[in-house]
């Protein structure tokens, strides 16, 4: 049976656009108060307002977490703002799609640093708190590109393979602390994601393969985080994949 998140304190990274600001809005409907963090004020602000309106009491967190620092400083400033932190969703994640032969590594070096390293800053920020309190779950936004690498995808699949074996040692290190640990996989989901690719001609192709078929919106994804988070106490949910019925 589903638990209300009610009196739990929430933290969404990349809560300014798709998947987290659909999380954010989800986590609220249930119950949770919800702390937001990303680079875009203007539109934290306006998911803020959204949040209050739900009673979740939101907490906006501007910050650039390509740096390990605001990684770290977001989840101190939810904790100071509320005095804790039970839900942690790492979900800012940028996807730079090209050919390895023309990769602009610099790019790479920054979408690695955002998907997998600002994501392990973060934990490693909220497991003090969870570990002192036993009681805390990570849930950490992957890809089914964390399951299979596609040509073109070389980097990307790298960062999100890469979640999920940091996911798998973090549950392993954690249970024993009674944190939860999830990671989600999610197929092809209508966000702004696919805007930032970078290389036109993979951009276009995979803009088509993606919008010819019924995707995933960021509210399915939402709802399966909110799934995992509402167990009893006991249940740990370690994985989701999902796809659209759509796509193979
Ligand atoms: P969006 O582009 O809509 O959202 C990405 C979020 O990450 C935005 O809120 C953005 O906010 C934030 N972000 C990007 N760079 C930074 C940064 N340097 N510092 C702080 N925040 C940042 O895409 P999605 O909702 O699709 O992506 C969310 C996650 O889901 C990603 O990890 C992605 O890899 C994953 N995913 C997406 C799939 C899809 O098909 N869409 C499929 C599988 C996984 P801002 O620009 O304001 O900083």
């Amino acid at each position: 049976m589903s638990q209300r998140l009610d009196g739990r304190v929430a933290l969404v990274t990349g809560a300014s656009s798709g998947i987290g600001e659909a999380t954010a809005l989800a986590l609220a409907e249930a119950g949770a108060r919800v702390a937001i963090a990303a680079r875009r004020r203007d539109r934290l602000q306006a998911l803020a307002a959204k949040l209050e309106a739900l009673g979740a009491e939101p907490l906006v967190l501007v910050a650039d977490l390509n740096s390990e620092a605001e990684a770290q400083r977001v989840v101190a400033d939810t904790e100071a703002h509320y005095g804790r932190l039970d839900i942690l969703v790492n979900n800012a994640g940028v996807m730079y799609l090209e050919p390895i032969v023309e990769a602009d590594l610099g790019r790479w070096r920054r979408m690695l640093e955002l998907n997998v390293l600002s994501l392990i800053a973060s934990t490693q920020a909220a497991l003090p708190g969870m570990r002192s309190r036993r009681d805390g779950h990570i849930v950490n936004i992957s890809s089914t590109a964390g399951r299979v690498a596609n040509p073109n995808a070389a980097g990307y699949a790298a960062t999100k393979f890469g979640v999920v074996a940091f996911s798998e040692a973090l549950r392993r290190e954690a249970y024993q602390h009674n944190i939860r640990v999830t990671v989600i996989e999610p197929g092809a989901v209508a966000t702004e994601l696919r805007e930032h690719i970078g290389h036109a001609e993979v951009q276009a192709a995979t803009n088509a393969w993606a919008e010819g078929m019924r995707q995933l919106q960021g509210s399915d994804v939402a709802d399966a985080i909110v799934f995992c988070v509402s167990r009893p106490a006991h249940v740990n949910i370690n994985e989701v994949l999902m796809r659209p019925t759509d796509q193979e």
